[in-house]
């Protein structure tokens, strides 16, 4: 081709496949109920209890009328604020039968960041753990939210979960009427810019995603039904939640749901339910680089290891898959408000195409991808770095009530703008270089500067701040920040870390802070970040 011509929308090695994604969620993922139904579906790792498919479906059709019976009404939001476990599962499948909405939320947030979402989503009903609960009681109070818990003792005020999936005197089922551009997902993310918003997914664009994933031709394509899923990574984000949960369902796997990280426990669950497939995050595998335990157990179940969220080097993949010999790995790129898979590795496929290391996959079925030069937007050919965006019918519908953050992110065409830097390569594999975008990613966590700096702006001896990531072995990035004391301020690195410690969820602390006379801004007031990241090189 002549450069004129050069190629600069990018699809997938696969020929696209025919999704059903006018119909909802729930309806979707259980679509072959009547093959699947004995077959285990979730397992809990606390107690080693099974449900059936069977049993989930039912159960979910309870939690949906439950919800009904508890307030939510169709389109309303409830907060699921769980670590994993089959009630989350229900929680979530309840609200999409219900025709409601989940947010998720991470339940070591601070009582300050849960409130923040939970007043921005507009949320009516939140289920959480007994644990949990003096985090949301005042804020359920003032607002007249219902709090669900699902364990024992129940504390006041609250509503038992299995009230919830109580059959009501007259099961006369009735189905919701869900439009597929309902919004059943509300995850949390800040995008390319500011604090975080809700983003809204919707039954087509979670359908369009998961199918993308484990639909068509190629059955070995992730998962099967013979699969055991290790959901170890918190499904409160939608790493978990798409491809570990909703994906397994789909495809009749068995989920084995781990409520917390901890090699030996996960090793033991590996060796213990034949486990085929493990979804991890870079930091997850350096952890079991680094540890010996994994020679003390038998891992040759494991066929699948897949890895995203963050970048993950060649040294440690290399490590990591040595210790593995069955299994394959695939590295998959995802962004909350792209539904979120953008790539995935075919190296699992009937035909597998070779995976390079380091490389995220190449762009999912059904969408189209292309690199852009982020000065003057115009699409680069193949091997030149610029902009990831993405187009397709799996992409977020939008911001929750917030236009404008909208329309700088998916441009008049529909294309998502990733705030990501990367390259298609000769073989259509896409490789992730650099972030145009402020977020700092902490082990996979989002950390969103705006957020860090409206907290130090607010003391009263900071006149200016500004928050970036510094390169960290084990989190991958921390943030760090830039600050400028007000006049005769003598406020020292430990005083401002506390005083953000205090504020925020664990792995949102500063790391570092360094005294500056200023912060480097553009003309028009934007914090010249890049110039402050050099500094830490
Ligand atoms: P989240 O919305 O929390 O999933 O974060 C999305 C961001 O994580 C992306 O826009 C990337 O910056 C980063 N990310 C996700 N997957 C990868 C990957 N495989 N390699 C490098 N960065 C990644």
């Amino acid at each position: 081709m002549g450069p004129l011509l050069e190629e600069t929308i990018f699809r997938s090695k696969l020929p696209d496949i025919h999704i059903d994604n006018r119909r909802p969620l729930h309806e979707f993922c259980f679509e072959r109920l009547a093959e699947f139904g004995d077959r285990p579906c979730l397992i809990d790792g606390s107690n080693g209890a099974v449900m059936s498919y069977t049993e989930v479906d039912l159960a979910s059709r309870r939690a949906a009328a439950g919800l009904r019976r508890f307030g939510v009404g169709r389109g309303q939001v409830i907060m699921i604020l769980l670590r994993n476990s089959p009630e989350f599962v229900l929680a979530f499948l309840g609200a999409s039968r219900r025709g409601a909405v989940a947010t998720t939320a991470n339940p070591f947030y601070t009582p300050a960041e849960i409130h923040k979402q939970a007043v921005a989503s507009g949320t009516r009903l939140i289920v959480t753990e007994s644990c949990y609960v003096d985090k949301v009681r005042d804020f359920a109070r003032e607002r007249g939210v219902v709090v669900v818990c699902v364990d024992d003792p129940l504390p006041e005020g609250c509503r038992r979960f299995s009230e919830l999936l109580e059959e009501e005197e007259k099961t006369e089922e009735e189905e919701e009427e869900i439009d597929p551009d309902d919004v059943v997902a509300l995850p949390y993310s800040s995008g390319t810019t500011g604090l975080p918003k809700g983003v809204m997914l919707t039954h087509r664009s979670l359908i369009t995603s998961v199918a993308q994933q484990v639909d068509g031709e190629n059955p070995n394509l992730y998962f099967h039904s013979d699969d055991v899923l290790l959901c170890v990574l918190p499904l409160f984000h939608i790493y978990a939640l798409n491809s570990v949960l909703l994906c397994g369902l789909r495809a009749g796997a068995a989920i084995l749901l781990v409520r917390k990280f901890e090699i030996s426990a996960v090793l033991e669950l590996v060796q213990r339910f034949r486990v085929t497939v493990t979804p991890f995050v870079p930091p997850i595998v350096l952890e079991f680089v680094k540890s010996s335990l994994m020679d003390a157990y038998d891992l040759s179940s494991i066929r699948i290891v897949k890895s995203g969220a963050a970048p993950m080097g060649k040294e440690l993949e290399d490590k990591f898959m040595a210790k593995l010999p069955n299994a394959t790995l695939g590295q998959g790129y995802g962004m909350t408000e792209a539904g979120p898979v953008l790539s995935m590795c075919l190296a699992f496929a009937k035909e597998p195409f070779p995976v390079k290391s380091g490389a995220c996959g190449t762009v999912v079925r059904n969408a189209e991808l292309k690199i852009v030069d982020p000065d003057t937007g115009v699409a680069l050919a193949r091997n030149q770095r610029g902009e990831i965006c993405i187009r397709g019918e799996q992409i977020m519908k939008g911001y929750l009530n917030d236009p404008e953050a909208t329309r700088n992110t998916i441009d008049k065409e529909g294309w998502l703008h990733t705030g990501d830097v990367g390259f298609v390569d000769d073989d259509d594999e896409i490789f992730i270089v650099d972030r145009l975008k402020e977020l700092i990613k902490y082990k996979g966590f989002q950390v969103a500067p705006a957020e860090l700096e409206a907290l130090l702006v607010a003391h009263p001896n900071v006149t200016d701040a500004a928050v970036v990531p510094m390169k960290d072995e084990a989190a991958g990035e921390i943030p760090v920040a830039f600050v400028v004391r007000s006049n005769g301020s003598q406020i020292t690195e430990d005083e401002l870390k506390q005083y953000v410690a205090k504020q925020v969820i664990f792995y949102k602390r500063i790391g570092k802070v360094f005294f500056v006379e200023a912060i480097p801004k553009a003309p028009t007031g934007k914090i010249l970040r890049k110039d402050l990241r050099a500094k830490l090189i």
